[in-house]
């Protein structure tokens, strides 16, 4: 993917970190014409909040590892997210972290090898607990990688523990990092999919589906387990044909083994995303359609909308392979019920669920 980085700051004390030297000999490898300078020195920066041109190292001062933020009224998957970092270079028209941090610019935590000495604690001190643990939340687990290399950092960390895995969720095909280490146990390469018309049109940034999958296979080759997330799903005009191309492309380049889970999840907004998008992407077609508020306070489409989505989704993969671990994300035991055919009740239901796919694919 080409970035548009321009300028890099690194937080005073910082700069002789490890984490920091790689990231700079690696900016100067492949974006010599960046600016690197100290934090307090921004002056010279223009940018407003949406800004992708600069690239912060800074330290993060908070814990480093957290649940997701779920809500009680629908079932969650107990997912925990490592925050190394947030934005992303890429720009998606429905991308959430618009309207959610009000920093310009991409944020790593480049202190996060010693934040990690406390998360690994905390990990090891519930043996009979496994923890899923992702990146993908806050920004894009690979796509800062050829930068940053937290593949390469975080992986040996995760491999070698038994009650934990690593999923790297992401829209590019940034696997070298990955594929350099020297294991794969307990770690979860994962890929975000669309529709290719979702995919070309409101995906700014992202690699084509095609290039996601190629990427998708060589890491299976490679032995690593793989996921895919359908998140968001997008109503529109001819949506199934569409939908049913990209099932059609899996068929063509994957096998359907090793994969641990594959979720669905329907396109949900806080109200004020929907004046972000339309003032950023004009084109989007992502809020079209009817939009209802949930109790927590998101907006989604309609339940009979949202349950024929999903019940194409899982008839179709399922033709494909029956063992795909199909989860809904944040979703109500009813709409379970309607379109996957069984309801995991609550949250410590679909958590049993995930950490039973994790035994089965590792063991
Ligand atoms: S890849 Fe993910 S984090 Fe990045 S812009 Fe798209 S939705 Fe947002």
């Amino acid at each position: 993917m080409r970035y548009s980085i321009t300028d890099i700051l690194i937080d005073s004390g910082l700069d002789d970190s490890p984490f920091a030297k790689r990231a700079v000999d690696n900016v100067r490898r492949l974006l010599p014409k960046a600016t690197i300078s100290t934090a307090h020195d921004t002056g010279h920066l223009k940018q407003d909040q949406f800004s992708k041109h600069v690239l912060y190292l800074l330290a993060y001062p908070g814990q480093f590892l957290k649940p997701c933020p779920g809500t009680t009224e629908h079932i969650c998957c107990g997912y925990q997210i490592l925050n190394v970092g947030t934005g992303c270079p890429m720009d998606c028209s429905y991308c959430i972290l618009q309207s959610y941090f009000n920093q310009p610019g991409l944020r790593v935590f480049a202190n996060i090898e010693s934040g990690l000495k406390e998360v690994l604690k905390r990990i090891d001190s519930k043996p009979n607990r496994i923890f899923r643990v992702g990146t993908g939340e806050f920004t894009d687990s690979l796509a800062l990688d050829p930068i940053v290399g937290w593949a390469e950092l975080l992986i040996p960390y995760f491999s070698s523990r038994k009650n934990a895995v690593l999923e790297l969720k992401t829209k590019t095909d940034h696997i070298h990092g990955a594929l350099s280490c020297n294991t794969r146990e307990r770690i979860i390469m994962s890929w975000s999919l669309n529709s290719p018309m979702i995919a070309s049109r409101e995906e700014h940034g992202a690699v084509s589906l095609r290039r996601r999958l190629e990427a998708a296979k060589s890491c299976q080759a490679e032995g690593f387990a793989i996921g895919f997330h359908f998140d968001p799903l997008i109503y529109y005009p001819g949506w199934k044909e569409d939908y049913l191309r990209t099932l059609d492309l899996m068929d063509k380049v994957l096998e359907p083994e090793r994969i641990i889970w594959i979720s669905l999840g329907s396109f949900r907004f806080m109200p004020s995303l929907k004046r972000i998008i339309r003032k950023r992407h004009p084109n989007s077609i992502v809020t079209n359609g009817e939009f209802v508020p949930g109790k927590d306070g998101k907006m989604r489409y309609f339940k009979p909308i949202r349950v024929e989505l999903y019940s194409f989704m899982r008839e179709h993969l399922e033709k494909w392979s029956p063992d795909l671990g199909l989860y809904l994300c944040m979703e109500a035991p009813d709409v379970w019920e309607t379109s996957m055919g069984w309801n995991p009740v609550n949250s410590e239901g679909l958590s049993a669920f995930l950490d039973e796919r994790v035994r089965k694919i590792f063991g």
